[in-house]
């Protein structure tokens, strides 16, 4: 049977990514919502290559300016659209790829209305962790992760298995500057920052990756999604982005899923779960050309904010939800050319120092809390702003 898929962030790397995987298996998917931020003449290109029924931009005017080219076409716009295309009882899933705490609105939308979420949007589980993950209890949803780390340990675990896990090994290439000394991250340029050796991704998480505060989100995401103490969690560097991650079990025995890095696989798996399908995009691992697997721990010294994701997460209450909006700052003012790329770790740690936590389990304490976290790291930057 043919499911009906509605993406939103459809003209970002996920989003462009997934429209590849439904063409390839036009057999299996029907489209039903796109959701984007400003790209108009993308998703101008996509309206018309992929015909959605209904489609939602970031603001009014995009909205406006669309309706011109496409007047038959339902175009919705804002947090309202967003929401609106996600919780359509027309979709059997919902992708969320928009990045930033943006994907957090139409996550709820989609699990309240009983739709299963595809999510690569991983800032919607840092910050609202606890609230999105017992809603989905509640309302019977799957909750399928497309982070590729997340999708590895999906794969890994069996519903039989749940109770048997030892440890959580996340993986992570290291970024850009996983062999430069900390002179050269204080001076790395945007461009420098944004060179990561092995994903191709938008420009948010590319310089968390940078940073490592990527894998920071990760472990809490992945603390989140299955239920995993903190001091289980381990994070390991392997360069070759090849083992997307492992899980380990009570009798010492590992699991780990493998194959060529590319996200095609994780955003098929999470599409196509609980079956399989061979993509137009199915590469085949090869060992022998790889030969040598290289694995190390991470500098906590030159990357400071996964520690302070840790500090976080293991903290708990409001504390993930003000990192994630600390950060969203301090990453938007780096892109300016406005702070250090190693100011970015400072300015979430002088948040976190300064905030007074709250539970954080529903949605109005959430979204104070990020406010809260956005205005202190917007009031920081003259402190940190190169000449
Ligand atoms: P991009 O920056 O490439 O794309 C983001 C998408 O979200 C764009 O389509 C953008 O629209 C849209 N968008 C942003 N804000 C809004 C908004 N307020 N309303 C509607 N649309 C909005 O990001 P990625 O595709 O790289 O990442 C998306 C998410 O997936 C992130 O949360 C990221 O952490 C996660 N992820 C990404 C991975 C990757 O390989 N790229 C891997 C694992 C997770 P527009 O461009 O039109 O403004
Ligand atoms: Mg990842």
């Amino acid at each position: 049977m043919r499911k009906t898929v509605s993406i939103l962030g459809s003209t970002g790397s996920i989003g462009k990514q997934a429209l590849n995987v439904i063409t390839d298996l036009s057999d299996k998917f029907n489209l039903f919502g796109l959701a984007a931020g400003a790209n108009i003449e993308v998703l101008k290109e996509q309206i018309i290559k992929y015909k959605p029924k209904v489609i939602s931009v970031r603001d009014k005017k995009s909205a406006q300016e669309l309706k011109k080219y496409f007047p038959g076409l339902e175009i919705l716009f804002g947090k309202e659209g967003l929401e609106e295309i996600a919780g359509s009882s027309q979709n059997d899933i919902v992708l969320i790829a928009v990045s930033g705490t943006a994907g957090l609105y139409p996550t709820i939308a989609a699990i309240n209305n009983n739709i299963d979420v595809a999510l690569a949007n991983k800032e919607t589980l840092v910050s609202a962790g606890s609230l999105v993950m017992n809603l989905a209890k509640e309302k019977n949803v799957n909750i399928i992760p497309v982070d590729s780390e997340h999708s590895a340990i999906y794969q890994c675990i069996s519903s039989k298995d749940k109770d048997f896990i030892r440890k959580l090994i996340i993986t992570g290439s290291g970024g850009p500057f996983r062999t430069k000394h900390l002179n050269d991250m204080q001076y790395a340029t945007v461009k420098q920052a944004l060179a990561h050796p092995r994903w191709s991704m938008g420009s948010k998480i590319t310089i968390d990756s940078a940073t490592l505060m990527n894998k920071g989100l990760e472990v809490i995401e992945a603390h989140w999604l299955f239920n995993i103490d903190y001091k289980d969690i381990n994070v390991v560097i392997h360069p070759q982005s090849i083992i997307h991650s492992a899980v380990e079990f009570l009798d010492g025995s590992v699991i780990a899923q493998m194959g060529v890095p590319s996200m095609h696989i994780p955003i098929q798996y999470a599409l196509t779960y609980p079956q399989r399908c061979k993509g137009l995009k199915s590469e085949t691992l090869n060992l022998v050309q790889i030969s040598c697997l290289d694995f190390a721990e991470p500098d906590l010294n030159r990357f400071p904010c996964l520690k302070l994701a840790y500090q976080a997460g293991k903290s708990g209450q409001s504390y993930p939800t003000v990192l994630n909006a600390l950060n969203e700052i301090a990453v938007e003012e780096f892109l300016s050319n406005k702070i250090k790329l190693t100011d970015i770790p400072n300015i979430v740690e002088e948040g976190l120092n300064k905030h007074t936590p709250v539970h954080a389990t529903d949605l109005n304490e959430i979204i104070s809390a990020d406010e809260w976290g956005r205005n202190f790291a917007k009031d920081l930057i003259n402190k940190y702003l190169v000449n």
